[in-house]
């Protein structure tokens, strides 16, 4: 007789709920999706979806984890290839001065980083709607542009695994020492062998009643989006004080990293003065107008890692949260079912409190 399959929920469908779903249930596990709302609409539905190594700064221990996670990224393309059909690859990057660009290319190749830098007659070649292209820019060709909350629901349609959305966990149920499944703020249980809390922002929530806080920061941000006629841009374009790409159905998207308590409130005012930004620094058709403007709260931790382990003090609690998150995602999957399937715990992330 077979063995019984490992009975596993995940708590939350944003991107890294997906992906987990993904590597367990393509390893043999039955999985159980929980999400409050709808797959891909946490903080995912927010992000600007820049797969990218070049705005990693090279050194910090989260470094060879994206390095890793970009690696993930092609395996993922292998086995998934439509579900990647529309994602743009390759970023074009620069600093304030042409020194300072080199001297970034520079420190991501002694890092291993395979990237490239091209003058401004190749930037204008390649971006002919940029109205000043900088002095050089590093190319970043195994960069990648997409839409993470569809990635988020393609992964769980590829894993193929039994859901439940728009119901909420309100807690762990703890039989002993044990947690024996969730109960769902309506009242329903759901039984399993493990938990994972892919829950984001909303993680401890989860875990206080358990004695355990994983410390995670909601850092916000805001995305802005742009109804937009024509094609305007061929890369993702990242320069000092503006981070835009365009998608295929051409509309331009913009992250505005860094919000003061003013602007955090008044997403949209920051979203007229960006325009004015991007009509300065490119060349845009007429009729461009702001769809979308929100702030989203980043599940973050000071320490710049994500968090990925078996809660302590209990058996059967597992959690995977961290940023930056699409870009996290399938790596985190991957090295979660490594470590909950086979025993195996990477050294890429570490403990943190968590085993
Ligand atoms: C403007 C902006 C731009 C960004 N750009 C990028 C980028 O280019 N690249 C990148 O890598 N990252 C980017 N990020 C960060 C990225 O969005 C996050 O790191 C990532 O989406 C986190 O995914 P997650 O699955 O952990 O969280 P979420 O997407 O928030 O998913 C958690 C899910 O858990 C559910 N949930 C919570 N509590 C419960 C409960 N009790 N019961 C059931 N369900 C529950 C929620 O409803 C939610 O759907 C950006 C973020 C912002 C705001």
């Amino acid at each position: 007789m077979a063995p019984a399959k490992i009975r596993v929920i995940i708590v939350g469908a944003g991107i890294v709920g997906a992906s987990l779903a993904f590597h367990f249930a393509r390893r043999g596990a039955a999985v159980h999706m929980v999400e409050g709302s709808a797959a891909g609409s946490g903080v995912t539905s927010r992000a600007f979806g820049w797969v990218n190594i070049i705005n990693i700064v090279p050194g910090p221990a989260n470094y060879r984890l994206v390095q890793e996670a970009l690696a993930e990224y092609a395996r993922l393309q292998t086995d998934l290839p439509a579900v990647f059909a529309a994602a743009r690859p390759g970023s074009l990057f620069w600093l304030a001065s042409a020194a300072e660009t080199e001297a970034f290319a520079a420190a991501h190749r002694m890092a291993g980083t395979d990237v490239e830098l091209v003058d401004a007659a190749t930037i204008a070649a390649w971006e002919p709607n940029l109205r000043e292209p900088p002095a050089c820019a590093i190319f970043s060709p195994r960069d990648l542009a997409l839409d993470p909350a569809k990635l988020a629901r393609d992964l769980i349609d590829a894993a193929g695994v039994t859901a439940t959305f728009g119901r909420k966990v309100e807690s762990l149920i703890l039989s002993g020492n044990t947690i024996s499944g969730v109960r769902l703020a309506d009242d329903g249980v759901i039984e399993a062998d493990l938990v994972i809390l892919a829950a984001g922002t909303a993680v401890d929530h989860l875990t206080e009643n358990l004695g355990f806080r994983t410390g995670v920061e909601a850092s916000p941000s805001i995305i802005l989006r742009y109804n937009c006629a024509e094609p305007v841009l061929n890369r993702i374009l990242r320069g000092p004080g503006l981070e835009i790409r365009q998608s295929a159905d051409n509309r331009l998207h913009v992250a505005k990293g860094y919000i003061d308590d003013h602007e955090e409130n008044m997403p949209e005012r920051v979203g007229q003065r960006i325009l004015k930004i991007m009509h300065e620094r490119l060349r845009l058709p007429e009729g461009v107008s702001l769809v979308e403007a929100a702030a989203g709260y980043r599940p973050f931790f000071s320490d710049g890692m994500p968090r990925l382990g078996f809660l302590p003090g209990v058996e059967g609690a597992y959690a995977a949260v961290g940023h930056p998150g699409v870009i996290l995602a399938p790596v985190l999957g991957r090295l979660a079912a490594d470590h909950v399937l086979e025993g195996r715990r990477s050294t890429l992330i570490p403990p943190a409190g968590l085993i």
